[in-house]
């Protein structure tokens, strides 16, 4: 029962991941109808149910744009886990702050980069300029979009892609 399923809004839009037994309960419940499958079912006594994997709520739920909480897995997902100054996919990753903290750089997406432990160490606290170091890329805030925010299940669960895609 530790498999995730896909919630989806009324109106088709992926909003969540929950835990099997959440979404049966929700079917259960009526709150949300079946959308995939694919699972096979969960025999009870009594009964057998289908084991979702996608299900979409029965009623709308209004939602605020979703932001990305930055965390070092966050940086590195978004710098595609690789150094933003010399472009190595590196297994020592950093995070290093383009402006560094002492300087009154802030712990903020435009501010915060992936970096190997050796341009981290050669940028020290100094600045771009003063180190001589470029970004590849100028870091930004990573897109809310439903792929990035639930891509990451689809090594597992490649039937959701469709519903991800155009959100
Ligand atoms: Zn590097």
């Amino acid at each position: 029962m530790d498999e995730a399923v896909l919630v989806l809004n009324a109106n088709f839009e992926p909003i969540h991941v929950c835990s099997l037994r959440r979404a049966v309960n929700m079917m259960l419940a009526e709150k949300a109808t079946l959308v995939v499958n694919g699972r096979g079912e969960i025999k009870t006594v009594s009964a057998s149910y289908p084991r979702p994997s996608v299900i979409r709520l029965a009623r709308m739920v209004p939602r605020p744009r979703p932001r990305i909480n930055i965390s070092r897995k966050e940086i590195f997902r978004r710098d595609n886990y690789v150094c933003q100054y010399c472009g190595k996919r590196a297994p020592d990753l950093t995070v290093d702050h383009v402006i560094p903290r002492h300087l009154g750089g802030q712990h903020i997406w435009i501010n915060v980069v992936t970096a190997c432990s050796a341009c981290n160490h050669r940028k020290g606290g100094r600045t771009l300029d003063e180190a001589g170091l470029h970004l590849l890329r100028i870091p930004r805030e990573p897109p809310s979009s439903a792929f990035y925010l639930f891509g990451g299940h689809l090594y597992q669960y490649s039937e959701w892609e469709p519903f991800l895609l155009n959100w």
